[in-house]
């Protein structure tokens, strides 16, 4: 049996771990590409410029908003005709997504820098492509992970904190998923089994953000650097972006893409779709009730949605949930990597199962 574990070549957290940048891009030579999202571009680059020095030449350029084809196709571009050594992004899994893609086009060194701790993007050799309108393309898998990963907690501790339970939600979903593709015949993301090193990291990811989720949490919405919010931006941004990657998917992302029909949860972040396919499988595998207690208990003390209210669909009718359902079962889903025979119908009562406990716990306890 063959397995295969994919890593990012070099991972840097803390407090201040922005000021490490400049030496970090330096072993990648002296011309580099850096490509920011509008927010950052405008509250973090300016005051880490003189430290960037240090590492050479380095052009700063807007990200689009968007990783789309063409956006890609200009950043790459821009490398090619600038000589950079290096393509660094700055920003959320957007703009991380398309500095992969377009440095390891180039053929150079790709750093990600995420300034929120919502995805787990900046690890992984995924890439999603978006059409121009903003919609879903594909999940291109590229060449290689990023050769290095800065991730600055003081940044992530200052962005609104439903970034951070977002980022929980996708990192939730982590464990059940690879456990499932360890049980059953499920391959990860290369296609092949996942090693005993990927699904105990994932173990170590539920564990962690069940545990010190809370705390973190309120550490995020206080502003404040802890332990515990290290912790967790560890375990959202490197266990959970290694445990998708090596360990597999299953069926919380596919309900995810499948909730994606519907437009109005489009104001929703990933890692919420997540956790309410995380809730979904829960009820498709069958899990005892500790399980199910503690997996929702975590969602609502962190603010994750539990009930079809919380995902903006109260009131939903099954034809529009079955259009859901189907479309977390198309052939491509990971929802096949689940050890059972899955289908629309099993899916549509799974959602339902999971909005009913979610209700039924929240009215429990508001008496
Ligand atoms: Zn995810």
């Amino acid at each position: 049996m063959i397995t295969t574990t994919l890593f990012p070549g070099r991972y840097i957290q803390g407090s201040g771990a922005l000021h490490h940048l400049g030496q970090e891009l330096a072993r990648f030579g002296g011309r580099h590409l850096l490509i920011c999202s509008p927010h950052p571009l405008e509250k973090i680059v300016p005051s880490i410029m003189s430290g960037l020095a240090q590492a050479g030449d380095v052009r700063v350029e807007r990200f689009n908003r968007e990783c789309t084809d063409r956006e890609v196709e200009r950043l790459f571009g821009l490398a090619r005709d600038f000589g950079a050594q290096s393509v660094t992004a700055l920003g959320g899994g957007k703009v991380i997504d398309a500095a992969k893609a377009a440095g390891m086009r180039a053929r150079v060194p790709v750093a990600a820098v995420p300034t929120i701790a919502s995805t787990d993007a900046p690890c992984s050799s995924v890439c999603v492509v978006y059409t121009e309108d903003g919609i879903f393309s594909r999940a291109d898998v590229l060449p290689g992970n990023p050769d290095l990963v800065v991730v600055d907690t003081a940044v992530i501790a200052s962005a609104p904190a439903r970034f951070l339970a977002s980022g929980m939600g996708d990192a939730l979903a982590t464990w059940f998923e690879a456990e499932s593709c360890r049980v059953g015949k499920g391959r990860n993301i290369p296609g092949t089994k996942g090693s005993m090193t990927a699904y105990a990291l994932s173990r170590l990811c539920y564990e962690t953000v069940r545990d010190w989720g809370p705390s973190a949490l309120t550490a995020c919405e206080a502003n404040v650097v802890t332990p515990a919010l290290e912790r967790v931006v560890e375990a959202n941004t490197l266990l959970s972006g290694l445990g998708f990657e090596s360990g597999g998917l299953g069926a919380a992302h596919s309900i995810h893409n499948g909730l994606t029909a519907l437009p109005q949860v489009h104001g929703l972040y990933h890692g919420e779709k997540v956790a309410f396919g995380v809730l979904a499988s829960l009820f498709l595998t069958d899990k005892p009730l500790a399980i199910m207690d503690e997996v929702y208990g975590f969602c609502e003390t962190v603010g994750l949605p539990t009930t079809f209210a919380a995902l903006g669909i109260s009131g939903i009718d099954d034809a529009s949930l079955l259009r859901v359902a189907e479309k977390s079962c198309a052939p491509q889903e990971s929802i096949h990597n689940e050890p059972l025979d899955i289908s629309p119908a099993l899916v549509l009562s799974a959602l339902k199962a999971a909005d009913a406990v979610g209700r039924s716990r929240l009215a429990r306890a508001s008496r």
